[in-house]
């Protein structure tokens, strides 16, 4: 620092000095002033020029130079900040690295989206997964190379869902679980894995079920038959009665668990075109749906209300298992002596929507999404009452399948209403009313 200070403290004697000689030998103080001031002004400049250039060039470590003046300690400070920066940079660069190597060796495709969906960074299975090229489609929006109208909706809705299942755009047989993780200012990064093994062994299963739901149904029948016959043996004793009556409760439920299998194999496995189906009228399948719960205590608190002459295109038998486990469930589970309330209604667009109401427990919020699910009961429903667990799945696929929706509102405590909405298609002379649904009980 003294060794500066002497360095301007010398220039400023040598500036003295040329003014005095300046002054002695030509006579001219001001002039001689001038000269003097203008020199050394100059010779600042220029050091503070040079130090504005080095800025500008990016405090080059390798074009540093020497000031022995003050200019100097600017230059030091900028000099020792710049090499912790570029020691960062390199340290930063080598995680950067190592995290790339990583992310490249996972086995799930990775890619890294912009808040427009544009592809910024993929890894390598990204490749032969998603059929993506890096550097090639970097910067190109994804919804533009895998075509797919639930990828869009889910890229526009990532919270919404927790991943979608999409089909492969190079292999039809493959299927691709798809992820959105948000991060960052709406950055997404999407991670895929080829889930064709686990569909094809979910696939052999359903198809194992519904083989022996089949196979199980003509010995069953044989069964029920003989214990018919045997109910009317009058010389049964009360011992064998009791065993029969056992018996039969038994088939009857592995009959109804047959049944309800085979149904759900049915809607799950077909698909239905939109003018595909039998005309049934609605009246007609109420009354088949009210015959079928005959067996069922509670069946009287059942108010049901429907225009006369509607009929609806569809599979009979799916139509009715969606009727017939909604309203089972709701006298199931709704609390005896309160009303349920089943409705099929017209709304101002043709769709049909049949709904369900009960004044029963309402179903906890959590198991809401998991209802649906196959084998699925409810925490408390498995305490307290007999069931599968097969039956909403029924309706969400038998609706799926007739291209309608199922909707469930529920809130512990407050009841539940059930909602299947179908399609206009599949709606036949249906005059367009008000839409009923706003005036059913609000919860
Ligand atoms: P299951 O009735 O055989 O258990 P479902 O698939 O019909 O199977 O229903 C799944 C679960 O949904 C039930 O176990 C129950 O917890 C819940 N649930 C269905 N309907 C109702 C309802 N009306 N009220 C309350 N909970 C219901």
């Amino acid at each position: 620092m003294a060794n500066i200070w002497a360095t301007e403290a010398w220039a400023i004697v040598i500036a003295a000095c040329s003014l005095i000689l300046l002054g002695e030998l030509g006579g001219n103080w001001f002039f001689a002033a001038l000269i003097t001031l203008g020199s050394y002004i100059s010779w600042l400049y220029y050091r503070l020029l040079k130090l504005e250039t080095w800025i500008r060039s990016g405090t080059r470590l390798s074009q540093v130079y020497e000031d022995n003046g003050f200019v100097g300690i600017i230059i030091r400070q900028l000099y020792e900040q710049k090499k912790i920066h570029n020691q960062r940079k390199r340290k930063t660069k080598r995680v950067l690295r190592r995290l790339n190597r990583n992310i490249s060796a996972l086995p799930d495709a990775t890619v890294l989206l912009d808040n427009e969906f544009r592809i910024a960074w993929c890894n390598e299975p990204a490749r032969y997964l998603l059929n993506l090229r890096s550097p090639q489609d970097l910067g190109y929006k994804i919804s533009n190379l895998i075509r797919d109208p639930e990828l869009l909706t889910y890229l526009n809705e990532p919270e919404s869902r927790d991943s979608i299942e999409i089909e492969s755009q190079i292999d039809e047989n493959i299927t691709i679980q798809v992820k959105l993780v948000v991060f960052d200012d709406n950055q997404l990064l999407l991670i895929a894995r080829n889930i064709s093994d686990q569909k094809q062994l979910q696939q052999s299963l359903k198809n194992f079920v519904a083989n022996a739901s089949h196979e199980l149904r003509s010995p069953l029948t044989l069964i029920v038959g003989h214990l018919e016959m045997l109910e009317a043996e009058k010389n049964l004793s009360d011992a064998g009665q009791s065993s029969l009556q056992t018996a039969q409760r038994q088939a009857g439920r592995m009959k109804k668990l047959i049944e309800e299998l085979m149904l759900l194999s049915q809607v799950e496995s077909s698909s239905l075109e939109p003018g595909e189906g039998e005309k049934i009228s609605i009246s007609e399948l109420m009354n088949n749906v009210i015959a079928a719960l005959e067996e069922y205590a509670g069946r009287d608190r059942v108010d049901l209300d429907y225009p006369e002459d509607l009929s609806l295109l569809g599979i009979r038998v799916e139509i009715e298992g969606i009727c017939i486990n909604l309203i089972e469930n709701a006298i199931k589970y709704s609390t005896p002596g309160t009303a349920i309330r089943v409705r099929w209604i017209v709304n101002d667009r043709g769709e049909y929507l049949f709904t369900v109401e009960d004044q029963g427990p309402g179903i906890d919020p959590g198991e809401i999404p998991r209802v649906t699910e196959r084998y699925f009961r409810g925490a408390k429903s498995r305490a307290e009452t007999a069931g599968s667990g097969l039956g909403l799945a029924i309706v969400k696929h038998a609706a799926k399948k007739h291209g309608g929706r199922f909707s469930i509102e529920s809130k512990p405590g407050q009841g539940s209403r059930f909602s299947v909405n179908f399609p206009s298609y599949r709606c036949i002379g249906a005059p367009t009313r008000v839409d009923e649904a706003a005036n059913l009980t609000d919860r």
